[in-house]
């Protein structure tokens, strides 16, 4: 329950710029939604970038987790589900990532789509990603779900397909660049051990070839025993970590104990769940947030 207190201090600072920024406006959209746009409403960043990259100016996106705020511990407001009911389509991430979307989507009127139905999840590419729903980690996936959103939106608005298409191959082409990045920027490196904040990088790290540690466990709201932690720091001390990665949204008291206790420094990646109005604004995206999580995680691993 940490994470439900950091994540409104992220809120309550981030609130300062959000005031500004009408709806449709989030996204650093250099086009306002037409007349004729459809809402489609996503339970969270990356899939509203998705939605926004494929519909352009003919969607009004619904991002049902606000700018800030942490995707896992999301809560739909009394005002966010009357918005859900003008969603033609509602695109989310299974059951257990945002328990308040899952219990929302049965009853909307618009057409509902779960995404992690088209990424191959724990067992299939990935033997360690058990109980990590961060998927969109891995590009990839993002492409998957990218083409499930063109098919989707394009059921939508048949009119409007060939538009989809387009985009959504363009957006691909960017992601697809982004793969590319992650296979060759860890080909040699002087340690293969990614350790992370909370259990979210298994699909980068499988992706890249490397092993991931988190020093909270895949249930977000629970956290490790001294046991289990003696435990981890032990195997990162003999794995000669050098670095431990924190996130913005997470409590970092943690990180910083294990990381001074093993002589290693502290590193920050952003798992994309909860990007912030500043961010936003900055023009900040998926995109360039995984090349600045490749470039760090590069750097502290000494992959060359
Ligand atoms: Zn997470």
């Amino acid at each position: 329950m940490k994470r439900v207190r950091w994540a409104v201090a992220v809120v309550l600072l981030a609130g300062a710029t959000s005031a500004c920024r009408g709806p449709g406006s989030w996204f650093g959209m250099k086009k306002q939604p037409t007349g004729d746009a459809i809402t489609v409403a996503a339970s969270f960043y990356p899939i509203a970038e998705i939605v926004q990259r494929v519909g352009g100016d003919k969607v009004n996106v619904l991002n049902l987790t606000p700018a800030g705020t942490d995707a896992h511990d999301v809560e739909l407001t009394a005002k966010q589900l009357q918005q859900l009911q003008d969603a033609k389509v509602t695109f989310y991430l299974g059951e257990k990532f945002q328990p308040s979307v899952f219990k929302a989507i049965s009853s909307v009127k618009g057409a509902t789509v779960d995404l992690l139905k088209v990424t191959p999840t724990s067992g299939f590419t990935c033997g360690t990603c058990d109980g990590d729903p961060h998927v969109w980690l891995n590009p990839s996936n993002m492409v998957l779900m990218t083409k499930e959103v063109s098919l989707k939106l394009s059921a939508a608005r048949p009119d409007l397909a060939a538009m989809f298409t387009a985009n959504s191959s363009a957006y691909i082409a960017e992601l697809e660049g982004v793969g590319k990045k992650i296979d060759t920027a860890f080909s040699t490196c002087a340690s293969r051990v990614l350790v992370t904040s909370h259990y979210s990088f298994s699909y980068f790290a499988n992706r890249a070839n490397l092993t991931m540690y988190s020093l909270a466990p895949s249930n977000p709201d629970a956290q490790l025993s001294a046991q289990q932690i003696e435990k981890l720091t032990n195997e990162l001390k003999s794995a000669r970590v050098s670095t431990i990665f924190s996130e913005e949204m997470v409590a970092s008291t943690l990180v910083n104990t294990v990381a001074q206790s093993i002589g290693a420094s502290v590193s920050s990646l952003q798992p994309l769940e909860g990007i912030t109005n500043a961010d936003l604004k900055a023009d900040k995206n998926y995109i360039t947030f995984q090349l600045d999580n490749i470039k760090r995680i590069a750097q502290g691993l000494g992959c060359s």
